[in-house]
């Protein structure tokens, strides 16, 4: 398919590509791998069984839909109104489940007994350790060893799943490093393993499937908006952004709108804020590089942000100008965790508290619009740290 008759977040071309960014730079030894794992995919989601059955694990378990929340005093204190996606009130804390839950049925259909994971946080990597635990399945999660260290609670919680966590111990020991771990796991271990990536990045098919598992944010918000916006959809749709996928799931519910999508990234690890174009972990986007092409190491307040790639079909929206991207610093997020949680009894996850540093901000341009905020998780795995950095 050519790149002019791709409709916005529609399906990547054959080779899998969203406009010059995505496909699949990968050894030769992963290439069946991930063939095989793109026919699995395509044949499950024609599959209305495994559609069914999903949806069923997405309700009955993941506690699915989430809520939109109106944030009047936060809008009160910003001057626009706030409405926030809470996939924070998901089982394990987070959208990651929206994923997770989708690719390990997909393994259990593919007849592999062991999940193999990578995590920064921690988040992806129980949320990994969850559905391994509900299906009955093996869980190896790579974890940065500095990442371990930073979040001991979520280490401890994946040991209680019945998982294995195995520390990285290269590079800057954080996400990049764990990802490098598990596709080396992959590679040795493809007869009976599944590689259960965290977010929408790595080779085709993963952008595009993480993608597709995580369209229920925006199929949820874009009806539950209309509800509350009397048919109409918000100004502005904002989420943060590491891999991209909490992101690109609430987008997707929006790109055939006027309304402005802009994504949040830390400004110690803003790949498309830098605009160069690289290949990282099997696919094509923007990255953060030095001259000589070397991949510079990503610094961020929150574990799960401190990546220094983005996944390809944000390089896409940004290049095509559908989506912006904002950077904010480690001192604008700290303010907003507060904030959200003095004006609206809501902790949130770190990660997520990037989006709203950039609404506190930049408040002045969204002064009079409706703003729909995507909550990616909540902030209970962030106490510890954040008594730290306030010194309580
Ligand atoms: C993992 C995580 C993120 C970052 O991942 P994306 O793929 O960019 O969504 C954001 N928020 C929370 C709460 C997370 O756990």
């Amino acid at each position: 398919m050519s790149e002019a008759r791709q409709p916005i977040m529609g399906d990547p071309s054959a080779d899998g590509r969203f406009g010059q960014f995505g496909g699949r730079f990968i050894p030769e030894t992963l290439v069946p791998a991930c063939q095989e794992l793109e026919k699995a995919f395509r044949s499950a989601w024609a599959d209305p069984e495994f559609r069914a059955e999903l949806d069923g694990l997405l309700a009955d378990y993941a506690g699915r839909p989430s809520p939109i929340t109106e944030a009047h005093r936060l809008g009160e204190e910003l001057g626009c109104r706030v409405l926030i996606k809470r996939e924070d009130l998901n089982h394990t804390g987070s959208h990651k489940i929206n994923n997770v839950l989708g690719q390990a049925l997909l393994a259990k259909r593919m007849g592999k007994k062991r999940l193999i994971a990578e995590t920064g946080a921690g988040q992806h990597g129980v949320a990994s350790a969850t559905a391994a635990a509900l299906m009955g399945m093996e869980c190896i999660v790579y974890m940065g060893e500095v990442d371990i260290k930073r979040q001991e609670l979520n280490v401890f919680r994946m040991n209680l799943l019945g998982a294995e966590v195995v520390p990285a111990l290269s590079g800057s020991r954080t996400l990049k490093d764990a990802v490098n771990e598990a596709m080396r796991d992959w590679v040795a271990t493809v007869e009976d393993s599944y590689y259960c990536l965290g977010s929408a990045m790595g080779p085709h098919p993963y952008p595009w499937m993480v993608r597709t598992f995580h369209e229920v944010i925006g199929i949820e918000a874009r009806e539950q908006c209309a509800r509350l916006l009397d048919g109409g959809v918000p100004d502005v749709v904002t989420a943060c952004v590491g891999g991209g996928s909490n992101a690109i799931g609430i987008f997707s519910g929006f790109a055939d709108t006027e309304a402005e999508l802009v994504g949040v990234e830390p400004a110690g690890g803003a790949a498309i804020g830098r605009k160069v174009p690289g290949v990282v972990h099997g696919s094509k986007s923007y990255l953060m590089q030095d001259e000589v092409g070397q991949v510079l190491e990503a610094e961020s307040i929150s574990a799960g942000l401190d990546y220094p790639g983005v996944g390809p079909e944000h390089a896409h929206l940004a290049d095509i100008g559908r989506a912006r991207y904002e950077p904010v610093t480690d001192a604008e997020v700290v303010d907003a965790f507060q904030l959200l949680a003095r004006t609206e009894g809501i902790i949130p996850a770190l990660e997520s508290a990037h989006a709203l540093a950039w609404m506190s901000r930049d408040r002045a341009e969204l002064a009079g619009k409706a703003v729909l905020l995507n909550l990616s998780g909540r902030g209970d795995k962030d106490v510890a740290q954040m008594m730290d950095v306030l010194g309580r």
